[in-house]
């Protein structure tokens, strides 16, 4: 069923009795040519792209509990193409194109919206790191302003300039950055895949992955055996663990990302804002709630919710930049697992069992990177050689140590800075 804004209008004036379920519920088949793990956004959009620029549809996606129910469905929704390093700026670049076109593409209304991003400097040092980075966007065919300290003015005058503690000194802005739905994202994904005969398995857990002569054959999963030529996995913060099932130790830390929203308020924030001292991101949803984050919790866990101390450190750090937001209220809050890679940057490659591809790695950034994320590895798995954009995207970087992609300049304790 194509959606447009014809049909809502119709469907309105019919009592809204002739909209067909989004995707089928199909019993999982015996045998697939290629079984996905993981129904977040990047298990779904590899899907997507391997039927749609690959042609290949004899395909099951399995999910554990619900499609979008991971961290696709949980993060704070910001979309950008700000990296600086070679390997990173391509891909992110790339993956920030084919959102321009996602909506028109999937034929669903994912809320794009590129109300740009303001990222924040309070010292001579972080301003010069963040011209270097304006440059290198620039260089890689993407937008960026540097602003002094009137130029954050004009577009954000909320802000407490007037505070000793983190002064503000100006920002970096990203025109073409912004925010997308979440969930909206997942659902226009699956849509797709399901509409070219891909199979979308839910509350279907693996519990195993078949191994013969070094070659994958197949998984195990609550819903029964299923036979594959191909299997990827692609399950972000549970990556450790069903790499384990293949006996792989990978070089991933699971940690907690929390999300804070607000009850909904008259429109304040018309852009997204990064705090660069502390840690701290707000936009606002078009519902009208203030959608905010932070740093993750200190620990490792499996737990897809977080704890006080880094609820503190959030609040003081917006009350701080903002003291108005002071006034809202938190109506709820939330946890993603994170796949934390030691240099902060993914992983989309092949793995030592032939057959069996690997996608992680995405730390707090892979919401930007579902598209981009689901071409590349669709690539990988359909022909065996890495996407151009995601060619530095290599497992064995942690092994040799050449290669290593540390965006964010805080060397091997990426977790903990
Ligand atoms: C609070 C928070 C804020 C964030 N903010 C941003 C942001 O602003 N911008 C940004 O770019 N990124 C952000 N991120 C990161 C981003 O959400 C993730 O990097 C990205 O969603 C991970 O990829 P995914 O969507 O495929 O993961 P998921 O949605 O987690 O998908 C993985 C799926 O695998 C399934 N699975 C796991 N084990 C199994 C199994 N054994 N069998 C079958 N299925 C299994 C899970 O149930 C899950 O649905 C944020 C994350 C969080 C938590």
């Amino acid at each position: 069923m194509r959606y447009s804004g014809l049909r809502v209008f119709t469907q309105g004036l019919t009592g809204n009795t002739g909209w067909a379920p989004v995707w089928r519920d199909p019993q999982p088949k015996d045998e697939y040519d290629i079984v996905l793990i993981g129904g977040g956004g990047h298990g779904l959009s590899t899907a997507y792209y391997l039927a749609k620029n690959h042609g290949l549809t004899n395909i099951a996606v399995l999910e554990k509990g619900y499609l979008g129910g991971g961290n696709v469905g949980r993060n704070t929704t910001i979309v950008r193409a700000n990296y600086f390093l070679p390997g990173n700026s391509e891909f992110y670049s790339h993956s920030l194109k084919l959102w321009e076109g996602l909506e028109a593409d999937l034929n669903f209304n994912v809320m794009h919206s590129q109300r740009g991003l303001i990222n924040l400097f309070h010292s001579d040092g972080q301003r010069d790191a963040f011209a270097r980075r304006g440059n290198a966007m620039v260089n890689q065919g993407d937008d960026a302003i540097l602003l002094d300290r009137e130029g954050v003015r004009k577009h954000l005058p909320y802000l407490d300039f007037e505070q000793t503690r983190f002064p503000i000194f100006g920002g970096l802005l990203h025109p073409r950055g912004g925010t997308a739905r979440h969930d909206a994202v997942a659902w226009g994904y699956a849509r797709g895949a399901d509409a070219r005969g891909v199979d979308l398995l839910q509350n279907c857990e693996v519990t195993g992955i078949r191994i013969e002569g070094g070659r994958v054959r197949g998984v195990s999963t609550t819903r029964g055996e299923i036979r594959a030529k191909k299997v990827g996995m692609v399950v972000a913060g549970r990556s450790g663990q069903v790499a384990a099932l293949a006996g792989m130790r990978l070089p991933i830390e699971s940690h907690i990302l929390q999300a804070f929203v607000t009850e909904g308020l008259k429109p304040v924030i018309d852009h997204v804002v990064s705090f660069g001292m502390g840690h701290f991101y707000i936009s606002q949803s078009d519902k009208g709630g203030l959608v905010f984050g932070g740093d993750l919790d200190f620990y490792s866990s499996y737990a897809a919710r977080g704890n006080l101390p880094m609820v503190e450190h959030v609040m003081e750090a917006g009350m701080t930049l903002m003291p108005m937001i002071g006034k809202a209220r938190v109506l709820r809050s939330w946890g993603g697992i994170m796949d934390m890679s030691p240099d902060g940057s993914p992983i989309i490659d092949r793995t030592p069992v032939e057959g069996l591809f690997l996608n992680c790695g995405w730390n707090y950034g892979g919401f930007k990177a579902v598209p981009g994320s689901g071409w590349a590895f669709a690539h990988l798995i359909a022909t065996g050689e890495p996407h151009e954009t995601a060619a530095r995207y290599r497992l064995d970087r942690f092994r040799d140590g050449v290669g290593i992609m540390d965006e964010e300049g805080t060397g091997a304790q990426h977790n903990l800075h």
